[in-house]
């Protein structure tokens, strides 16, 4: 029958880029949890409410109840992309100023407890992939196959770089390798829950893997 399976990791593993694979393989629903706390911050960056020098945390939670989060299949694309309020945000939200300040909103307890509820009622039914940071350990504890990916930041920065580069962003390899960084000590120290291993997870370093090759290697854990 179908599965439950949770892809946790640092940033820029490439979690979602597997995930998606192997949601398409399986015939399987993917949900990427790091765009809804993406999404989150871009909706509290256009308010005034989060940026470099201003952080007032009350009127974001305050207001949390008039953010909606959409995913929305597009077919063109073959994945789900992120509305915000009814506005397509993927381009916003994947772009560094948001990097930059996600981790800081994903810290908030109130934050996480409203996009924790959104992920364990979309994923009441069995045959999803969905990647993050805490979906083995706090979403579901009980998912059936749970992959902990791992990498060495420089690898990741470069892969990152990479992307933005592609996308036409103005970015440079040490300003995302210091984000990078950045963000794994962020995630990996907060109070509620922090980014770790779950302790069913098998951990995989994909530092010098190919894509196939670990698609291939996660599919036969999977399907065991
Ligand atoms: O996965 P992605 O890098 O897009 O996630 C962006 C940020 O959102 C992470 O650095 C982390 O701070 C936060 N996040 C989280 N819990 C999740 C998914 C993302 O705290 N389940």
């Amino acid at each position: 029958g179908k599965i439950t399976i949770a892809i946790d990791g640092y940033s820029s593993t490439g979690k979602s880029t597997i995930a998606k694979q192997l949601a398409k393989l399986l015939g399987y629903v993917y949900v990427d949890t790091g765009a809804m706390y993406r999404a989150v911050t871009l909706y509290a960056m256009q308010k005034g409410y989060i940026g470099d020098e201003v952080e007032k945390v009350d009127e974001l939670i305050a207001d949390l109840s008039n953010i909606n989060l959409q995913f929305e299949y597009n077919e063109d694309l073959g994945f789900s992309e992120m509305y915000l309020n009814g506005v397509n945000v993927e381009k916003e939200i994947r772009a560094l100023p948001v990097s930059k300040l996600v981790s800081k909103v994903a810290t908030l307890e109130e934050v996480r407890k409203k996009l924790v509820a959104m992920q364990q009622e979309m994923g009441k039914e069995k045959g999803l992939v969905m990647d993050g940071r805490d979906i083995g350990t706090v979403v579901f504890p009980d998912a059936e196959f749970k992959v902990f990916m791992t990498a060495s930041p420089e690898k990741r920065a470069f892969r990152r770089y990479k992307e933005l580069l592609d996308k036409g962003e103005k970015v440079s390899y040490d300003e995302v390798l210091k984000n990078v960084r950045y963000r794994d000590y962020i995630d990996s120290n907060r109070k509620f829950s922090p980014l770790k291993r779950a302790e069913s997870a098998i951990e995989f370093d994909n530092s010098d893997m190919g894509l196939k090759e670990q698609l291939e290697r996660i599919y036969n854990f999977a399907l065991r």
